[in-house]
């Protein structure tokens, strides 16, 4: 947790205050030390075996076609550097810097016109100690987990080049045409020191990953090879300026790995979520009425199903993620039973085991729930063939969608879809590692990413105890980090002991504030109470209007807007965290912080973290939106004239295709149905009602 808001801090700086190191002209030495590789023998029921599908995939995009113009782009290189370096930043690159090639940078070929390189470092994932849950299957791996974390980076930046129209190639270990180490120490990036290679405030190991290109860029100056590693003052310790502080490592060792960071622990935990839950009510829906589904096949119209393939993949940027996220889609798993294995199970173990390989791999919260049969979709999109509940337990996972970039974007702008991808894709590789880990371990296991789930997330999210129903409706928000996140859920039979659902005054909270609906660009979210749905009782959205606006609005792509602007988007500081306290254990306070988010300003665009260039890919070429940018303020008072007449349609299962449709027929969205049904939605109150009348009936 940070002491000092970063909220003044360029992002392509990085989270380490790296520009504040001495740089000096290098005579590179003759010979470079590697990166180091610890020769740690894999322990039988290692992860490393599951790592090399996955390099397959992510190598295979480190290369590929150019499109046919360049991108308008600014000329000057340290724009152009700065740029770049947000972007692997964005990917959770350590430390980035850039320099110019030479010819005995090559281990292989140079390929014409690279002659500029982006150099970063990614840091080992925090290992669990020794004893500790998870620590036999993390063991000897952080090499393998880092350099696929590298080789991801190098992918999808070179994809974004590619696709920006200038030659690019991604390189990482074991799939490399240059000299990384040297590349490292050429950007400024490590020191040699007692022969080895070291990196400035990284407290773990690292890998060391790179793109060529031809896309001209500004190089920074090698490290000064003398002095401290780090600077040794009480700025470098307290983070002033909203770095990371010097006590991070020591922070984070006082937790066991399995925790996670954020003290969940914490909150409130109770058998049932704080909104009804009416199982028996629930009725399974085929996955054709998910409306992302629904707009493909054609249903919300023409224009929505043309730009249903197209609006996620709009920005260079996520068209760079897209191979990755389609490509990981096969080594998901399958729903076949597997023999017992017949090891020795204990379910409180295996739980704390798989969360640590979570927090290991980089989910940023782990939780454990049953499989409930309701929470399976009833039937494929494809074949419209039915899916029986097949896994016993499901792992839900969060994926931050990153606070500082988030700040600078209206919510509903040009990097919208990036954020949502990188943490799908982040999501996709985390939760496929570890059903694959599972798989190996005898236990049957199936991930459920967004490119391809057969289980519905939001229950599961709400079940494992990772956060409440919210006004925005279909969005459960947790306590740390808000709305701001997107899920990713593995099913598997491993046996595991199971999370309760939190309660952290989300309802009060929520029936208060109204600020996600005030800012909804589309109007879709509802200013009104909860209603029953389907056997949730929920603040229902209008996915009709969501989901239109979502996929086919020019100024940008995607939205994520009412993530954005609630007040649980909080900065990590000690400041927000305190308010997040004050919010969860003082109910009167909670109207006061409702209105100092407005007065605060909180919810606008911070300039200083808007690091990406606008672009619009049409026809294979990136290019200047035609349509603009959207770039929203604070509407004020907009509650006021949108709330009276509002007008929201939702859609219970018999307003869905019906089980076995496919996407190849068309089903019209029935809005006028879909408005009555709204209208005539029970109440929460009318339901318990009922149910204390049907125990009493018995
Ligand atoms: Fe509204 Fe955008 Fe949120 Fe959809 S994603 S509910 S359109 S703010
Ligand atoms: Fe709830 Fe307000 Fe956040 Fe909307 S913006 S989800 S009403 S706290």
């Amino acid at each position: 947790m940070r002491l000092y808001s970063s909220k003044d801090r360029p992002f392509h700086l990085g989270p380490w205050p790296l520009e504040r190191l001495p740089r000096a002209a290098l005579a590179l030495p003759a010979s470079i030390p590697s990166q180091p590789r610890a020769a740690v023998p894999h322990a039988k029921a290692s992860l490393a075996p599951c790592f090399p599908e996955y390099f397959s995939v992510f190598r295979a995009a480190l290369d590929g076609k150019v499109a046919p113009a360049q991108a308008p782009v600014p000329a000057e290189g340290g724009e152009r550097s700065a740029n770049l370096k947000s972007h692997a930043y964005f990917l959770d690159a350590a430390l980035v810097g850039v320099c110019d090639l030479d010819a005995h940078d090559w281990s292989a070929a140079p390929l014409a016109g690279h002659r500029h390189a982006a150099v970063f470092l990614v840091e080992f994932g925090r290992e669990a100690a020794p004893g500790e849950p998870g620590a036999g299957w993390i063991g000897g791996s952080n090499e393998e987990r880092t350099d696929l974390r590298a080789t991801e980076l190098a992918a999808v930046l070179s994809g974004m080049l590619r696709a920006m129209g200038f030659a690019a190639r991604g390189h990482a270990a074991g799939a490399s045409a240059v000299q990384l180490e040297r590349l490292a120490l050429k950007a400024g990036l490590v020191r040699i020191i007692d022969g080895e290679l070291r990196a400035p405030f990284l407290g773990r190991g690292f890998r060391v990953g790179a793109v060529t290109t031809e896309y001209a860029l500004a190089p920074d100056l090698p490290l000064a090879q003398q002095g401290p590693l780090v600077p040794d003052d009480a700025d470098m310790y307290f983070g002033v300026g909203g770095t990371l502080p010097g006590w991070t490592y020591e922070r984070e060792a006082e937790r066991p790995l399995h925790m996670g960071r954020y003290p969940m622990e914490t909150i409130k935990r109770a058998a049932e979520p704080t909104t009804l839950v009416l199982r028996e009510e629930i009725q399974r829906v085929p996955k054709r009425g998910d409306f992302f589904k629904r707009a493909e096949a054609g249903d919300l119209g023409e224009k929505a199903r043309r730009e249903r393939k197209r609006f996620p993949f709009k920005h260079p940027y996520a068209l760079g993620m897209q191979p990755l996220i389609q490509g990981m889609v096969p080594l998901q798993g399958g729903r076949e039973k597997f023999p017992d294995p017949g090891l020795a199970a204990d379910p409180a173990h295996n739980a704390m085991a798989i969360k640590a390989l979570g927090y290991y791999l980089g989910a940023d919260f782990v939780g454990i729930c049953r499989a409930e049969p309701w929470m399976y979709y009833s039937h494929d999109e494809v074949e419209g063939k039915p899916i029986e509940a097949y896994h016993e337990y499901a792992v839900v996972m969060l994926i931050d969608q990153g606070y500082e970039t988030m700040e600078g974007a209206s919510g509903d702008d040009w990097i919208s879809a990036s954020q949502s991808m990188r943490a799908y894709m982040r999501g996709a590789e985390i939760a496929g590692l570890m059903a694959a880990h599972c798989r190996r371990l005898g236990y049957s296991s199936r991930a459920h990413s967004n490119a391809h789930s057969e289980v519905i997330h939001n229950p599961a999210i709400l079940m494992a105890g990772l956060g409440e129903v919210s006004r925005i409706g279909d969005t459960i928000l947790n306590p740390f980090i808000g709305p701001r996140s997107k899920s990713v859920v593995f099913t598997t039979d491993l046996p595991m002991a199971i999370d309760q659902p939190i309660d952290f005054g989300l309802q009060d909270f929520c029936g208060q504030c109204n600020k996600c609906a005030r800012e909804c660009p589309c109007n879709a979210i509802t200013f009104g109470p909860k209603v029953m749905f389907n056997g949730y009782e929920i603040w229902k959205a209008d996915v009709d209007k969501c989901t239109k606006y979502r996929v086919t609005q020019s100024r940008g792509s995607a939205c994520g807007r009412c993530m954005k602007m609630c007040p649980w988007n909080r900065e990590d500081t000690l400041e927000a965290h305190e308010l997040a306290l004050l919010s969860i254990q003082m109910p009167t306070a909670r109207p006061w912080i409702i209105r100092q988010d407005d007065l605060t300003g909180a919810g606008s665009r911070n300039l200083a973290k808007r690091w990406w260039f606008d672009l619009e890919v049409i026809d294979g070429v990136a290019v200047v939106p035609p349509a603009g940018t959207n770039e929203h303020g604070l509407n004020l008072g907009r509650d006021a004239r949108l709330a009276p007449t509002q007008k929201l349609a939702f859609f219970p299962p018999a307003l869905q295709p019906r089980g076995g449709t496919t996407l190849a027929e068309v089903v019209p969205v029935d809005r006028a149905a879909g408005l009555k049904a709204y209208q005539e939605a029970e109440t929460p109150e009318a339901a318990r009602a009922r149910l204390a009348e049907a125990v009493r009936g018995n």
